[in-house]
């Protein structure tokens, strides 16, 4: 007779993360990516780099942090890397919570983050978006003594708001010092002139005044146009960052990713032509949604937000009848993903032609 296996029954109802594969003649606007593909110059060392894949990588990641630390000015031990920004997600509910403890998330957000802080046991709160943007005061109104840990997620993953500076600012202040808060800036590198807080400078100031419980993150995988490879850095006090490394998988950034990394960094003005690029068109897509009565609030990542509400599944199957994927969640919204010109073109064409309700 079959015994039933003793796994976890809190997990039961994790959903499977799932996104759309890739699939040749969609137009891809479902997942956040660079519309570009890795720099001719980064190109050449991932190739480089293949000649030796019959051996592990740098176990310590040496030249990456040598070179986000003096990107940075920081010490390499105020840097961590991990296998995406998801990775050290992950690692940083695994170093501050155990069954019980709780996190609190803004909602709705990035949607990995309550599936992370389930999968250590903690307890999840979420704080429901006013205005598309954090309640910061509801945040701080959700602390309690098992709070362990919160997320920001700045700008915002779907709605792409920015918390102003000067709010972050505060919040932290009121935040006991020995709970960990997370400033995930994945889209960091195309707010541009919005007043968006630099979450490493503000780290650094934090550590300065002896505070120590802020944690940037930020990836490789937008902005830099390489989220096939796996690899973002989060910046913090060391004994953060000291345990974050140890609870790493060893080897979980590949030396593709590693090398890769490292010539990203040297080539960033190329990069920041493209964010440039990207950011401009993001401009010109919100204008003319705008022009045809799509509600679009400001975003300061490289897609944008369609508070649809009921529309928003409609709207998703109309560009899926278009050949183009968007991200939609019934009830909720649709983020659309900032292509190529030609790309958005097609998405403005079928946003044309649907019919708002
Ligand atoms: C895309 C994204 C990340 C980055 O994930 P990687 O694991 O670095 O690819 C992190 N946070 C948010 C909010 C994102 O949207």
């Amino acid at each position: 007779m079959a015994h039933a296996l003793r796994l976890r029954t809190d997990l039961d109802d994790l959903a499977v993360f799932r996104a759309v594969p890739p699939l040749a003649g969609i137009t891809r606007l479902d997942s956040n990516e660079l519309p570009y593909g890795p720099l001719e110059s980064v190109r050449a060392v991932i190739a480089g780099s293949a000649e030796r894949l019959n051996r592990y990588p740098d176990i310590g990641i040496t030249a990456l942090t040598d070179a986000l630390a003096a990107r940075y000015r920081v010490g390499a031990d105020q840097v961590a890397i991990g296998p995406g920004s998801v990775g050290l997600c992950l690692q940083l509910v695994q170093i501050s919570c155990g069954p019980g403890d709780e996190v609190i998330i803004p909602w709705r957000s990035f949607e990995v983050y309550p599936t992370l802080a389930r999968t250590a046991g903690a307890t999840v709160r979420t704080v429901p978006l006013t205005d598309y943007d954090h309640d910061l005061d509801a945040m701080a109104a959700a602390l309690t003594e098992r709070t362990r840990l919160i997320f920001l997620c700045t700008p915002n993953n779907p709605t792409g708001t920015v918390i102003d500076a000067r709010r972050v600012a505060e919040f932290c202040r009121s935040v006991p010092a020995d709970v960990l808060i997370v400033l995930d800036e994945a889209y960091w590198e195309f707010t541009g002139e919005l007043d968006a807080l630099d979450g490493v400078e503000f780290v650094k100031r934090q550590l300065a005044a002896g505070r120590r419980n802020v944690v940037a993150l930020r990836t490789f995988s937008k902005a830099y146009g390489l989220a096939g490879l796996r690899v973002g850095y989060a910046i913090g006090a060391p004994e953060v960052i000291d345990m974050l490394r140890r609870v790493g998988l060893p080897y979980a950034v590949n030396s593709l990713a590693q090398a890769a990394a490292v010539a990203s960094l040297s080539a960033g003005d190329e990069l920041a032509e493209r964010c440039r690029q990207v950011t401009a068109e993001r401009d010109r897509i919100r204008t003319h949604l705008m022009k045809l009565h799509y509600d679009v609030p400001l975003s300061g990542a490289n897609f944008v937000w369609l508070p649809l509400g009921a529309d928003a599944a409609r709207f998703k199957d109309h560009c899926a009848a278009r050949n183009i994927s968007v991200r939609a969640f019934p009830g909720e919204g649709v983020r659309v993903t900032v292509g190529d010109a030609a790309e958005n073109d097609t998405l403005l064409d079928a946003a044309a032609a649907f019919q708002l309700s």
